[in-house]
């Protein structure tokens, strides 16, 4: 199909000045592995660590307005709920007098919610880790590529496909064994980013919690061993590595009879309802409400977030997980 991709020609960002905007955990991997693969790389960043870590790895660095300036693309690496504002204040102006410019986002959050409202002049594309910062760089020093999702929101020049399809090769997500860009948009990725966000990692963690709660208060057992078996062995890990190496129910074969009942059972049991909830969260991130409230929040302080954070690490589950990482010594 060709919305699968697994390699591209670097020759349409030949010739063009890249500048990393952010030397974090995506723009240090990106910006390393986009000068190994022969590019012309600067970095842009605020005076500060980050600043003198990119120039002690060999960098060329500027503020970021004169990062942009000194550039013909820019990926734009810097945490999205600052992303607005430093697009707005030290990007954007340094991009409207030119007469063609690549901006590259390493998410599509902010684009597909109308928080950046990139100019007309510039391609605007996506090239989207499915993956860390420290894993990136880990894959490449083995030779080894990633996935990443590629979107274009806008097609200023007519080669944007092309750019950004080169993009994902120079970050060395493609063209090496185990990479793969998936065609796609800004809408679908930051959709599927949250989804996962707001619907399986909080009902895991609520179910995780719900299994402790009851077995130590109701069951008597000890909260080590409750924490041991619900996620503290790492097994929970090794699944998770075999979901994604032999397939989600096919990795089912390493565990008993007995397990592969239970769970069969209880998941045609469960989908219904979890089908409901997760068909509620996607409304509300498809519509942008989810964004406007995150929006709102941060707007007020995060008091609610802030709240949250506090009731987890009050849980008495949190307690005891404190204790054994203790005597485990991973604390
Ligand atoms: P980091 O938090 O690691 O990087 C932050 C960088 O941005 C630092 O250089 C930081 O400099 C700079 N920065 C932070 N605040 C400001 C500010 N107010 N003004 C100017 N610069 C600022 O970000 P990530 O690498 O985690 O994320 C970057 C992008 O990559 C995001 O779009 C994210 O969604 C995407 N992404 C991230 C992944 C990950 O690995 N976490 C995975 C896939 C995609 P300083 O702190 O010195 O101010």
């Amino acid at each position: 199909k060709d919305s699968i991709v697994f390699d591209a020609d670097l020759s349409p960002l030949r010739g063009t000045t890249l500048a990393v905007v952010g030397y974090g955990n995506q723009g240090s991997a990106q910006a390393k592995i986009l000068r190994a693969s022969g590019l012309d790389v600067i970095v842009g960043n605020v005076r500060d660590s980050y600043w003198e870590k990119a120039e002690r790895d060999g960098f060329k660095v500027y503020d970021i307005p004169e990062a942009v300036e000194r550039a013909q693309g820019a990926l734009l690496l810097v945490p999205d709920e600052v992303m607005p504002q430093v697009f707005k204040e030290k990007v954007e102006p340094s991009i409207k007098g030119k007469d063609d410019f690549l901006l590259d986002f390493a998410s599509g959050y902010n684009v597909a919610f109308g928080f950046v409202r990139p100019p007309s002049n510039a391609d605007v594309v996506m090239v989207a880790p499915r993956m860390i910062g420290w894993g990136v760089t880990e894959l490449h020093s083995k030779g080894m590529g990633y996935p990443v999702l590629v979107g274009v929101e806008q097609d200023a020049s007519g080669a944007a496909w092309e750019r950004a399809l080169a993009l994902a090769k120079g970050v060395g997500a493609i063209g090496l064994p185990g990479g793969v860009a998936v065609k796609s948009s800004f809408q679908e990725e930051a959709l599927l980013d949250l989804m996962s966000e707001h619907t399986w990692v909080p009902v895991l963690f609520a179910a995780i919690k719900a299994c402790f709660d009851v077995a130590v208060e109701e069951y008597g057992v000890s909260p080590a061993a409750a924490l041991l078996e619900f996620y503290a062995s790492g097994e929970l890990a090794e699944i998770a590595q075999l979901m994604a190496q032999e397939g989600i129910f096919e990795q089912m074969k390493h565990h008993s009879t007995t397990s592969q009942y239970g769970t069969l059972t209880r998941f045609y049991k469960y989908y219904d309802q979890v089908r409901e909830l997760v068909e509620g969260e996607a409304a509300q991130i498809w519509s942008g409400e989810f964004a406007r409230e995150w929006s709102l929040e941060q707007q007020a302080g995060t008091p609610v977030f802030s709240r949250l954070w506090r009731l987890a690490r009050e849980s008495s589950m949190s307690k005891e997980e404190h204790e054994l990482y203790r005597a485990l010594k991973r604390r």
